[in-house]
């Protein structure tokens, strides 16, 4: 397994450090141990570190004789990674270490995460402080807690915790590709109180559900175009609304704020008389929805059961501004980038709704990166809500990373990878969260970042693997950035 799978790769020290940080289970809020690690390991290199009240470590290497006077580099790595398993493997994340296997030009995990998002980042920058025979400026070692769960350590590193004003991110997962922006995000969540009134006469109670879309997340995959099921549901509700006399007893759907919702399910009553013009308008809305998004979500299904006896249901105002209002909230990509192809700028997911007593919770997700295009669609969506009476909750939300295609560590950057490999990189930007802009915010602005990483497949996922060669070209690349910024 790990020792045979790791035998005789390239760059050495980095394997053999992967190696020793995959024995300690690092899950997220899980970093107590590696952690410890680190700092040990430090020491024993005879390198001089801290720690802060919420677990962020950095380690400080002093500049080459002669080399006092470069600029200070921050090296940035997260130190828990993402715990996932097939649900056939018997693994406990909190006891039991990763196993892993070479596959070809892999290193793969035995049915769990492998965790090179970002044990490969850890394991590279630990075997970067340690080699002695580089020649550099004062490093910054930056090593946080908490990044896929909640981006904690970076929300909380205090001013001056570091001190250098260039910063290389090693958590990306594109070898060849250089990152030099990401979206910030906040979320806002709408409550529509609802008044009910008793259900009467003879009628039907029935499910009607949307079912069958792709999803997706809500960051990277929101420019392609697929469907989300509250707005099919809300479509297809109005529909029947606009043709039989309907009653509204709950809205249900979507599950997390970061995920576009793949299903919805709204309970209404209509009179007996009616159940077969509502089975035909849900015939009509399927096919409809079919041809429109015919390439991208071919699976969608509009299907209706028998429901239980009906709650008192929603009056006809508290119906009317609950189905506008999911009608006119927005949803998909806002605006693309002007500066960087393809790069989606600004996009709001409609993602989640609830029913409950006090009325209907709808849970919406914005990103931009640029932070003044964030708080644009956040207080789109707010007048959306505040125009159906709704009550309007932002939460804090984090600060993206605004693309900045004239800076010098940039030009840098694709200096040293064409001369080093002789192709040019590419130079991207995402359309998710990083802990650059976070970082970046936190000690007050103005560090010039970059990210770069070595090419890892299927990460968050049972499935993840790292490409071998990636990990020493970009290994390469990592000490070559680091003497040329000196
Ligand atoms: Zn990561």
């Amino acid at each position: 397994m790990n020792e045979e799978a790791i035998q005789g790769l390239k760059p050495e020290r980095v394997w053999h450090y992967f190696k020793e940080i995959s024995a300690i289970p690092r899950g997220s809020k899980n970093e107590k141990a590696v952690l410890e690690y680190i700092k040990k390991a430090a020491a024993a290199m005879g390198l001089k570190s801290k720690q802060d009240k919420v677990g962020n470590v950095v380690v400080f290497k002093p500049a080459s004789p002669g080399k006092e006077n470069s600029a200070t580099v921050v090296l940035q790595v997260h130190t828990d990674m993402v715990c996932e398993k097939n649900r056939d493997v018997q693994h406990d994340f909190l006891k039991d270490g990763i196993k892993f296997n070479r596959e070809g030009n892999f290193i793969k995990a035995d049915g769990t995460t492998l965790g090179s998002d970002d044990g490969i980042g850890v394991a590279s920058l630990l075997s970067l402080l340690e080699d002695k025979s580089l020649v550099h400026g004062p490093i910054e070692g930056l090593f946080t807690i908490d990044e896929e769960t909640g981006l904690t350590g970076a929300n909380h590193i205090e001013p001056g915790f570091i001190t250098g004003k260039i910063m290389m991110n090693l958590d990306s997962e594109d070898e060849g590709v250089l990152y030099i922006g990401c979206a910030g995000g906040l979320d806002t969540t709408i409550t529509v109180p609802v008044k009910r009134k008793p259900v009467t006469g003879k009628v039907a109670v029935l499910n009607v559900m949307v079912r069958g879309l792709k999803g997706g997340h809500s960051g990277v995959d929101i420019n392609l175009g697929r469907a989300n099921a509250l707005k099919l549901l809300t479509r297809t509700l109005m529909a029947i609304d606009e043709k039989v006399k309907m009653r509204l007893v709950s809205l249900e759907g979507g599950s997390k704020h970061n995920a576009i919702p793949r299903e919805a399910e709204a309970t209404i009553v209509v009179a007996g008389t009616d159940v077969s013009t509502v089975n035909s308008i849900l015939i009509d809305s399927e096919k409809m929805f079919k041809n429109a998004f015919a390439t991208v979500d071919p699976d969608v299904k509009v299907v209706v059961e028998k429901g239980k006896k009906a709650k008192p249901a929603f009056d006809d105002k508290s119906k009317t501004a609950v189905l506008n209002l999911l009608n006119s909230l927005p949803h998909g990509v806002i605006r693309m980038s002007s500066d960087i192809r393809d790069l989606v700028e600004t996009s709001t997911n409609l993602a989640v709704m609830k029913t409950t007593a006090a009325g209907v919770t709808i849970v919406t997700s914005q990103r931009s990166s640029i932070e003044s295009e964030k708080d644009m669609i956040a207080s789109h969506v707010a007048s959306v809500g505040k125009l159906a009476g709704a009550k309007v909750r932002p939460s804090d939300g984090y600060p993206g990373w605004q693309p900045n295609v004239n800076s010098s560590v940039l030009a840098k950057a694709q200096n040293v990878y064409t001369n080093l490999f002789g192709k040019e990189p590419a130079v991207k930007a995402i359309h998710a969260g990083l802990e650059c802009g976070i970082i970046n915010d936190r000690v007050g602005g103005g560090v010039d970042t970059i990210s770069f990483g070595p090419t890892i497949i299927g990460p968050h996922s049972p499935d993840e693997r790292v490409a071998i060669d990636s990990v020493e070209k970009f290994y390469s690349y990592l000490v070559e950035m680091v003497k040329s910024v000196s």
